[in-house]
């Protein structure tokens, strides 16, 4: 399968990167992870077939993550021709934070006419789901107040299992989450700074064996961790990226 780091920044667009948005091409279905406020513009950059993609997973209702929702529905509503359904899954909480973003960014936009489906699916952690041929797992993570909540996933697809953090402090339960993966996607905000609600590349050194994923690519990095690239023997995402998997 293919995994293409669509957008690899932070909020705060750190490096000029574009906000979060990871596009996974397996052999029986397309989808996004996260889709951040300027990921529709990254997708058609990157010339991603936009109709082609069945399901955005959301880690946490941030600008950085979700707020590329209204953009990109919009888009398929008006421009991409889109007629086939779209999944959006997410944290509990996720209707009511979809009418939110919508109406905020183009009132009246949550109740318009679609040529096609939007089906939203809260996410419990700690369960196991089958959404659109993917096998997810997801875990609370913590990452703010009020209390997300926010999501660390691991999928299962074509025999393989890739797991993404989210935006977290280091929590035990991403040791499950990305135990013995064939890809870990990991936020590492900061080089050494421990800071509440992030991770540091440092402390996730620190833990790496216990998770010993069979490979790592760091994302979601500030201008202080791009600025040590050159000190780090890790992969790291850039925006474009595109790894085998
Ligand atoms: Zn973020
Ligand atoms: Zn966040």
């Amino acid at each position: 399968m293919r995994v293409t780091f669509v957008g690899s920044g932070d909020a705060f667009g750190s490096g000029g990167r574009f906000h979060t948005c990871i596009h996974v091409q397996s052999r029986r279905s397309r989808f996004l992870v996260d889709c951040g406020a300027s990921s529709l513009i990254a997708l058609k950059r990157m010339e991603i077939d936009r109709s082609g993609i069945e399901t955005v997973f959301v880690t946490h209702f941030h600008g950085d993550h979700f707020g590329g929702i209204p953009y990109f529905l919009l888009d398929a509503q008006f421009f991409s021709g889109r007629t086939n359904a779209l999944t959006i899954a997410g944290p509990e909480g996720l209707p009511s934070w979809f009418e939110r973003v919508m109406e905020t960014t183009f009132a009246g936009s949550s109740r318009a006419e679609r040529a096609f489906e939007v089906r939203l699916i809260e996410i419990e952690p700690g369960t196991r789901a089958q959404i659109n041929g993917i096998d997810v797992e997801a875990a609370r993570v913590r990452h703010g107040e009020p209390d997300g909540p926010f999501l660390a996933y691991r999928f299962t697809v074509d025999e393989k299992v890739i797991a993404y953090t989210g935006d977290t402090e280091w929590v035990d339960d991403l040791i499950d989450i990305g135990c013995d993966s064939d890809l870990l996607i990991a936020e590492a905000y900061f080089y050494e700074k421990r800071v509440p609600l992030h991770l540091s590349f440092a402390i996730l050194a620190e833990k790496l064996p216990l998770i010993a994923p069979k490979r790592l690519i760091l994302t979601h990095m500030s201008d202080d961790m791009l600025g040590r690239l050159g000190r780090i023997d890790h992969e790291t995402a850039r925006d474009g990226l595109m790894v085998e998997v």
